[in-house]
C-alpha cells in the first residue's frame, strides 16, 4: 500500500481549512493541521486522529519566515517529504478604498501573498527533485470580480491566482501541479466578519440561492489533489454558488 500523503493545509483550524484537512485525512493523507492559533490546530488535529486519521499540529504565522519553516519542518518529520501543500490561511477586513489603512493593506497582502509564496517556496524545492507535488492555493471569487469595501482582499486573491498560474507555467513539465480555487461566500467565521448588508445583498445575488458549506469547497480540493486533476493545470476553479460564470 503507497504511504499517506504528506500534506501541509494552513490556516487549518477553523472553516474552509479545517474541512479540507478533515476531508484529505479522510481520504488518506497525513495532514499537517497549521493555524495561528495553537489550541485550534491542536483540537483539529486531535478530531482527524479521533476519526482514526494521521494528523499533527504546527502553529505558525503564514508570513513569517521562520515560522513557515517550522511549519515545513514539522511536516517533513512527522509525516515525511511534503507531497501536498493547501495554502489556506486568510483573514478578513473591509474598508473602502479611501479610508483604507496602510498597515490593513500590507497586513491583508503579508498574510494571503506573502504567505502563499514562503510557504510554496518551503515545499518546492523538495517537490521538484521528487518530480511530484500538488499544490492548491485558496483564492476568492473576488480575486477575479473584485468587492466593494474589499480592494486590498481583492487584490492580493488577484496576485495569488497569477502567481498560480506563473508557478504552474514554471513547474507543472517537471512533475509539480499548482492550481487554485475561488471561492463564493462561505459559511465560515471569516464571513460573519462581513457586515450583515453584505451577506444579505450577496445572498439575493446567488444564482443557488445560498452560500456554500466548508466541506463543499473541501471536496474541490480533495479534486484537485487527486489523479482525476492531472490535466488541471495553473486552473482556478469555483466554488461559488454560481455567482461566477467563467
Ligand atoms: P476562517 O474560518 O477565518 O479561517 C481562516 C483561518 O486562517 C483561521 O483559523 C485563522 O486563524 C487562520 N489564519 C489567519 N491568518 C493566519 C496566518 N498568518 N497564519 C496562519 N493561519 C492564519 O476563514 P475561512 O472562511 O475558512 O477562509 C479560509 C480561506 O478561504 C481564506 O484564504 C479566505 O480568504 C478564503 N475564502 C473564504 C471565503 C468565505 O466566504 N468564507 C470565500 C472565498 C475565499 P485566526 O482565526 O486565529 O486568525
Amino acid at each position: 500500500m503507497a504511504a499517506p500523503v504528506s500534506t501541509i493545509v494552513t490556516g487549518a483550524g477553523s472553516g474552509i481549512g479545517r474541512a479540507i484537512a478533515i476531508k484529505l485525512a479522510a481520504i488518506g493523507h497525513a495532514v499537517l493541521v497549521n493555524d495561528l492559533s495553537g489550541q485550534r490546530a491542536d483540537e483539529v488535529a486531535a478530531e482527524i486522529r479521533a476519526a482514526g486519521g494521521i494528523a499533527a499540529a504546527k502553529a505558525g504565522d503564514v508570513s513569517s519566515e521562520a515560522d513557515v519553516a517550522a511549519i515545513h519542518d514539522a511536516a517533513a518529520a512527522s509525516h515525511g517529504v511534503v507531497g501536498l501543500l493547501v495554502n489556506n490561511a486568510g483573514i478578513a477586513h473591509q474598508a473602502l478604498f479611501e479610508n483604507l489603512d496602510v498597515k490593513d493593506f500590507d497586513r491583508m497582502f503579508a498574510v494571503h501573498v506573502r504567505g502563499t509564496f514562503l510557504m510554496t517556496r518551503a515545499v518546492l524545492g523538495p517537490m521538484l527533485a521528487r518530480r511530484s507535488g500538488v499544490i492548491v492555493n485558496i483564492a476568492s471569487q473576488l480575486g477575479q470580480i473584485g468587492g466593494i469595501e474589499l480592494a486590498h482582499y481583492s487584490g492580493a486573491k488577484a496576485a495569488i491566482i497569477g502567481m498560480t498560474k506563473s508557478l504552474a507555467r514554471e513547474v507543472s513539465s517537471r512533475g509539480v501541479r499548482v492550481n487554485a480555487v475561488a471561492p463564493g461566500p462561505i459559511n465560515t467565521p471569516l464571513v460573519m466578519e462581513l457586515s450583515e448588508d453584505w451577506r444579505e445583498r450577496k445572498k439575493s445575488e446567488l444564482p443557488l440561492g445560498r452560500f456554500g458549506e466548508p466541506e463543499e469547497v473541501a471536496e474541490t480540493v480533495a479534486f484537485l489533489a487527486s489523479s482525476a486533476a492531472s490535466l488541471f493545470v495553473g486552473q482556478t476553479l469555483g466554488p461559488n454558488s454560481g455567482d461566477v460564470m467563467l
